[in-house]
């Protein structure tokens, strides 16, 4: 009797059980992690700001409960806090699948996050495991929020340290001929990372050298929101409903499908505070359509990821 084969299901995001490689420091706030794996062949190099999980080992039992196959995420929600590893969500920087590597840009802020914490004390051979996009699946993935609508002729993007990898990603993808400026809001002047844009983009890093998270990005977007979309005028019929970013996520990204409606198009993420005060200027205050901007949180002051 022949046997038929079971085809396996091919999941567009899937594990990657990886090492460190090398680590190096950036800059003051910055720890590129380059890290290693058998797996990372098939690891999908999709480019603009794709985001990824971080899956850091817990001390002890590694990733010994962590569970895998299709149900993965609903096991690993029932499991006890103990047992359950911790899962950040970060931008891959670079894939050289090829040589099994893919980089990750980590933002130094402390021993008060697993993740963080993970980067801190990284030394070659440290373990990790990624969930990341499958190179074997036959179509998008997903986990890709720049999308400029046809049409889009301005672009403007901000970010704070946490968004710098993002934003460097989508720089260095962009045409030639884009026009458009992005703002970097970072904790120092030595954070300043060198990245590529195209000639027509303007790049201006904000250093906040311990002043509050948005004194500077927050100014900044007046301004220069001001030059890329005329004066503002506030919005007649918007209804700008209220975000809780200390219970939920802010998290607003446009159809895709949807043309630009005047050529401009925005996209912001870092510090969900600071965000949604961008989302009522720009929205509320200066009238910019909604299927333009995409707003995301990335993190919460004084909220670890849930
Ligand atoms: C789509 C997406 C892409 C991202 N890409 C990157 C990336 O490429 N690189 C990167 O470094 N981060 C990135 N982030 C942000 C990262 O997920 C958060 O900073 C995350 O909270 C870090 O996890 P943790 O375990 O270190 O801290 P958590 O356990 O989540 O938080 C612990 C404490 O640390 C605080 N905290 C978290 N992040 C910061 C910070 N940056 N500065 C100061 N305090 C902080 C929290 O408010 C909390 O009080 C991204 C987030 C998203 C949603």
């Amino acid at each position: 009797m022949t046997q038929t084969a079971v085809p396996t299901e091919v999941h567009p995001f899937r594990f990657f059980p990886v090492q460190v490689a090398r680590t190096e420091r950036l800059s003051p706030n910055f720890l590129r992690v380059t890290f290693t794996g058998d797996e990372l062949a098939h690891f999908g190099d999709n480019g603009w700001d794709q985001r990824i999980k971080l899956i850091p080992p817990l001390p002890g039992s590694g990733f010994a409960h962590l569970p895998t196959g299709p149900d993965w995420y609903t096991r690993w929600r029932e499991l006890p806090d103990e047992q359950r590893n911790p899962i950040r969500t970060y931008t891959i920087r670079d894939v050289r699948a090829a040589d099994r590597e893919i980089d990750v840009d980590m933002v130094l802020h402390g021993v008060n996050g697993p993740a963080s914490r993970w980067a801190v004390a990284a030394v070659p051979g440290s373990e990790m495991t990624v969930l990341g996009p499958n190179a074997e699946f036959g179509g998008p993935s997903g986990g890709i929020d720049f999308h400029p609508p046809a049409g889009t002729r301005r672009i403007l993007l901000v970010g704070d340290e946490t968004a710098v990898p993002a934003i460097a990603s989508i720089l260095s993808r962009l045409p030639d001929d884009t026009v458009g400026h992005a703002l970097l809001e970072v904790p120092e002047g030595a954070d300043q990372l060198a990245i590529t844009a195209p000639p027509g983009f303007t790049v201006t890093w904000l250093p906040r050298d311990g002043e509050a998270h948005g004194v500077k990005v927050i100014p900044a977007v007046h301004e220069v929101a001001t030059r890329l979309i005329g004066d503002c005028v506030p919005a007649a019929t918007t209804t700008l409903e209220d975000v809780d970013i200390d219970e939920g996520i802010l998290w607003e990204v446009p159809d895709e499908t949807v043309s630009a409606p005047d050529g401009f198009y925005a996209w912001l993420a870092g510090e969900a505070g600071v965000i949604k005060t961008l989302r009522r200027h720009l929205v509320a205050e200066c009238g910019v359509d909604r299927r333009s901007v995409a707003f995301m949180g990335y993190w919460r002051l004084g909220r670890a990821e849930s």
